[in-house]
């Protein structure tokens, strides 16, 4: 009899052993996702942003684009963020967007506060103001890459392929910038009709319309130019996949 309850208690231990073993287990997993999960609170150092190429900022973006579409954004405590954010910025990029509310440009970077700064204007064509905030942006705070991002479906291209008279509605600046994106329309060669209804030349003008805007920074900012040929920056253009979340660098 004794033996049959040493042998129960030896049961008995082995088992709590093993439950033991299997909650240590369990709270190290568990410890593990904290961590993994755990809010990001620091925003980027200065050190930070030196220390990185216009190329490593690029492979950045991807990854947080990845995460984006993977529907997989870091969190972030945006309270301690914000606080830690009063000391400075040492943002790694600008982007000039679309106005387009479909086109959130932290979240489609999986970026947060400090990390870039964003200009945003409807067809994201370029004007003094826009390209003296890059000049801002790179001569003046540190970041190493402008990216000019396109949207598909973008409305602005729509209309500036329609030729629609906006001025003749007493919308004359609306006009104007319609006219900034018609040379994009002219430069796209035409498969089918002109129409924001063919949608493979719609795509071609958003994409072309993006370059341009490249190229006229050049043209706009000497400084931003001479940085690039340094190495210093780089200027890209990019454009949003509304459908899919993808961002396609050109
Ligand atoms: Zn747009």
């Amino acid at each position: 009899m004794r033996k049959v309850f040493n042998y129960l208690g030896i049961v008995v231990v082995s088992l709590s052993m093993l439950a033991c073993a299997t909650d240590k287990k369990e709270v190290s997993k568990n410890v593990a996702t904290a961590i993994e999960k755990a809010p990001i609170k620091s925003i980027l150092t200065a050190e930070e942003q030196i220390n990185m190429s216009p190329d490593e900022i690029i492979g950045r973006l991807k990854k947080g684009n990845e995460n984006f579409v993977a529907n997989n954004l870091t969190q972030r405590d945006h309270s301690a963020q914000r606080r830690e954010a009063m000391i400075g910025q040492y943002p790694k990029a600008i982007v000039l967007s679309c106005v387009d509310s479909r086109v959130p440009v932290e979240d489609v970077f999986d970026l947060g506060i400090g990390d870039i700064f964003v200009a945003r204007v409807a067809g994201n064509i370029e004007n003094d103001e826009i390209v003296g905030s890059m000049e801002f942006a790179t001569a003046v705070a540190g970041s190493k890459l402008v990216i000019v991002m396109g949207h598909t479906a973008c409305g602005a291209v729509k209309h500036a392929i329609d030729n629609t008279d906006a001025a003749a509605m007493e919308m004359n600046a609306l006009q104007n910038l319609l006219n900034e994106i018609k040379p994009s329309v002219a430069k796209t060669e035409i498969k089918g009709e002109v129409s924001s209804k063919n949608t493979e030349f719609t795509n071609n003008v958003i994409h072309n319309n993006a370059v341009k805007t490249v190229e006229d920074i050049r043209i706009a900012s000497p400084k931003m130019a001479s940085l690039e040929k340094e190495g210093k920056i780089k200027i890209v253009a990019a454009v949003y996949n509304m459908a899919t979340g993808k961002v396609q660098f050109i």
